[in-house]
């Protein structure tokens, strides 16, 4: 599972018990990539709690401890801001509305392994629900609020739309929500209508719609999913319905991008792989079409690059790949970059200023010089690159480019590397 935030994420861990406690850490530190503190008691947590406030993101409270029991641990937490997920080993109606009426995110009871499962999950996508953006719409304004404070509860903030039309415009200008909760009995236009409309401009991959109706009519649902809703849900539903299908629903759009992403990118890089640098490459020509001789192309190779794999290993071979990346990132931050294969990179410009392009070309050779590959030893190793770079000519197609620019570069290694041969 890849981690959302670069930055590791601190969760609170309040459990008397040794073995859940540490079951729970394990997994929230392997596989989210979390940092977690530890408290036993309530005392111990209201102490952390002091300390680390604010930093803290998410909150597992065992409902039982020496010192306490029962909702007293999650208004502690409450009261710092920090989302609370309940842990209990045993369970009843009683308590499940006491704990809704605290507002905690979900309670978890703890009668297997796959609780502590469950309780990563949740976390996992508490953490990523302060990035989601929610829209909901309905023409109650009762309707909105309880959705609005349900989906709080989860960590998520939602803009509200009183009608379809009101929705449309706001899921134009932010197009970054992911999320639309809708209403079907609405006037002017209904959730189903609204639900088509938004997928002539927002695939369901990009953006989850769900409809929400207390209408009996069992045709509804079919209407809704039939329209390109993604989900159904029919009133009255339980908080924990809501949890479960908002959750499930984001989590398959993250899983549909993090999908995407590996599929055009190179593992250990980072930047596009060949294939989809292809792909944009022709596209880019596409677009230029009436501005070609505006594309440059640049094809990069490490010099002596076995050598480094010979001398330090390949796994520093590696670490010297991804410092290359790291500059192309940092130089070329608006063109498109790719790892063609092996140690040679390749950088397409839409640039109509070829001084410039060999301006930034050199700088990144100079950068690639100043910096090597510095081993535990002490010891350095150069990472330097030799370049070959043209400008588009007329009629010349992104292959055609790319074996000139090849070319060039292998001029560049027979008069002695590290240098650029550009061709404009
Ligand atoms: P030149 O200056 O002429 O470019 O010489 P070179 O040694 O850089 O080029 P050569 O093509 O002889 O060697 C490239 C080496 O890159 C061979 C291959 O094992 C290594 N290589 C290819 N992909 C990877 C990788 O992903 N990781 C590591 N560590 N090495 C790789
Ligand atoms: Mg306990
Ligand atoms: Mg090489
Ligand atoms: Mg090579």
């Amino acid at each position: 599972m890849f981690k959302h935030t670069t930055e590791a994420a601190l969760v609170l861990v309040i459990e008397d018990q040794k073995i859940f406690s540490q079951m729970l850490t394990t997994l929230l530190q392997q596989r989210l990539g979390c940092k977690v503190l530890k408290a036993e008691t309530l005392a111990a947590a209201r102490e952390l709690l002091q300390q680390h406030g604010t930093q803290i993101q998410a909150a597992v409270c065992d409902l039982h401890l020496p010192d306490a029991s029962g909702s007293c641990i999650i208004e502690a937490v409450q009261a710092f801001g920090i989302p609370a997920i309940a842990m209990t080993g045993k369970f009843s109606e009683e308590l499940r509305q006491e704990l809704m009426r605290h507002g905690v995110v979900d309670y978890v009871l703890k009668d297997s392994i796959s609780s502590f499962d469950y309780v990563q999950s949740l976390i996992n996508r508490l953490l990523r629900n302060r990035s989601v953006k929610a829209l909901i719409v309905d023409d109650s304004v009762s309707a909105r609020q309880i959705l609005q404070a349900h989906l709080r509860q989860q960590g998520i903030e939602a803009m509200l739309a009183g009608d379809g039309e009101e929705a449309l415009s706001m899921l134009r200008s932010h197009p970054d929500i992911s999320l639309v909760l809708t209403d079907h009995e609405m006037p002017r236009m209904s959730g189903v209508a609204l639900t088509a409309e938004i997928r002539k401009f927002r695939k369901k991959e990009q953006l989850a719609v769900i409809g929400v109706s207390g209408n009996g009519n069992s045709k509804l649902s079919s209407q809704f999913l039939k329209h390109g809703a993604n989900d159904f849900i029919t009133k009255p539903f339980s908080y924990e319905e809501l949890l479960c299908r908002v959750s499930q629903n984001l989590d398959m759009l993250d899983l549909i991008q993090s999908n995407r992403q590996a599929a055009i990118s190179d593992f250990l890089t980072g930047l596009y792989n060949r294939r989809y640098f292809f792909e944009q490459g022709a596209y880019a020509f596409r677009q230029t079409i009436s501005q070609m001789q505006h594309l440059h192309l640049a094809v990069i190779d490490i010099d002596h690059f076995k050598r480094i794999n010979d001398v330090c290993g390949h796994e520093y071979g590696d670490l010297a790949l991804r410092q290359t990346a790291k500059h192309l990132k940092e130089f070329f931050q608006k063109d498109l970059v790719g790892r063609f294969g092996g140690e040679e990179f390749v950088v397409l410009f839409c640039a109509s200023d070829s001084q410039n392009v060999a301006r930034r070309l050199e700088d990144f050779r100079q950068r690639q010089q100043d910096v090597p590959l510095r081993m535990p030893d002490g010891s350095e190793h150069p990472v330097q690159v030799s370049v070959g770079c043209v400008r588009r000519e007329k009629e010349s197609d992104l292959q055609q480019m790319i074996h000139e620019a090849d070319t060039l570069l292998y001029q560049a290694k027979q008069t002695g590397r590290n240098r650029i041969i550009s061709r404009f």
